[in-house]
């Protein structure tokens, strides 16, 4: 077994505001039954406890209940849908929702984003200087492939990069990154590529740069 250490930079937080001190319209935007469904013009339907169904424009913060459209109101559906796309349930306009294919965390991704879909935190560029957790290694990376370490046979052996002993303990179904050592990409014109799963490759700080 092993224990997952909270992480280190994790702030205490609330996880709902103090509803008592909050005006009625928010509070009710927290509280009340609702379903918001993201719409593919980049607007939400959402559906309240009474089962009307109201449509909201984020971007033009407008709702066509009578609330906001007659009233002028701030109502509890534009609110709702602001919340619900902080709290990461909903996408952000013109984004859909996708979970990482690296550590299946949330993330938001462009209609057309190409796969695979990557996280911030997990987020790998051709280009991106990263370091080898297993040697210490500088890399440059060449391709992020959507293909997982155990579909990916490196030809010199006919192993997967799943099957390398020096790839155990990383998941079999990471995804191949192809990258050259950073010396080689400096000293040849045609380096090799080497294909690692993408979690043993962490981006290299800026300050490590100029190092070794
Ligand atoms: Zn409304
Ligand atoms: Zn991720």
């Amino acid at each position: 077994m092993t224990l997952i250490e909270p992480a280190a930079d994790r702030q205490s937080t609330a996880l709902a505001p103090d509803l008592r001190s909050l005006p009625d319209r928010a509070a009710r935007a927290w509280t009340e039954r609702m379903a918001v469904r993201p719409r593919a013009d980049g607007t939400y339907a959402v559906t309240t406890e009474s089962d009307s169904t109201y449509l909201v424009d984020i971007t033009q913060q407008s709702c066509a209940c009578p609330d906001n459209r007659i009233r002028g109101e701030h109502c509890k559906h534009l609110r709702r849908v602001a919340i619900e796309i902080t709290a990461r349930r909903v996408a952000p306009p013109g984004k859909d929702r996708a979970t990482c294919d690296a550590c299946g965390t949330v993330t938001f991704v462009g209609p057309d984003a190409p796969t695979p879909h990557l996280c911030g935190q997990c987020r790998l560029e051709t280009g991106d200087i990263v370091r080898d957790r297993e040697t210490g290694d500088r890399l440059v990376v060449t391709a992020v492939t959507d293909t997982l370490a155990d579909d990916w046979t490196v030809e010199a052996t006919g192993q997967t990069v799943a099957d390398y002993d020096t790839n155990d303990g990383y998941p079999d179904d990471d995804i191949v990154v192809l990258a050259t050592y950073l010396s080689a990409a400096v000293s040849e014109t045609d380096p090799r590529e080497y294909a690692f799963p993408l979690s043993r490759l962490r981006r290299a700080e800026d300050a490590e740069l100029v190092g070794p």
